[in-house]
């Protein structure tokens, strides 16, 4: 018996890469939606969709065309946001001494 061109072997393989990938494109994309939120763009929902459906080309998609900027945590929640930007996007907070 020769394990390594057993076809059970193979379909064991491809079902754990394809449950390993499935994880990771539900990973990128909570990550898009959550950091789509703190850069204060319109639409996180329709990014965590279009990684999910595109998952290489999608989020590589988001990184180059989300708005990039220091981020720094917001002074009421603590959640990241973009330093230029004057109103947290998650609790809504006015940053006034800056
Ligand atoms: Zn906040």
């Amino acid at each position: 018996m020769n394990l390594i061109l057993d076809p059970t072997v193979f379909i064991i393989l491809a079902a754990v890469g394809a449950i390993i990938f499935a994880f990771l494109q539900i990973l990128m994309a909570a990550f898009a939606a959550r950091d789509a939120t703190a850069r204060g763009m319109d639409s996180p929902a329709l990014w965590a969709l279009i990684v999910l459906l595109f998952p290489i080309i999608g989020f590589l998609v988001y990184v180059f065309t989300m708005p990039h900027g220091v981020m720094v945590p917001c002074s009421r929640c603590a959640n990241p946001r973009l330093s230029h930007l004057s109103r947290c996007p998650h609790c809504g907070y006015e940053e006034t001494a800056q």
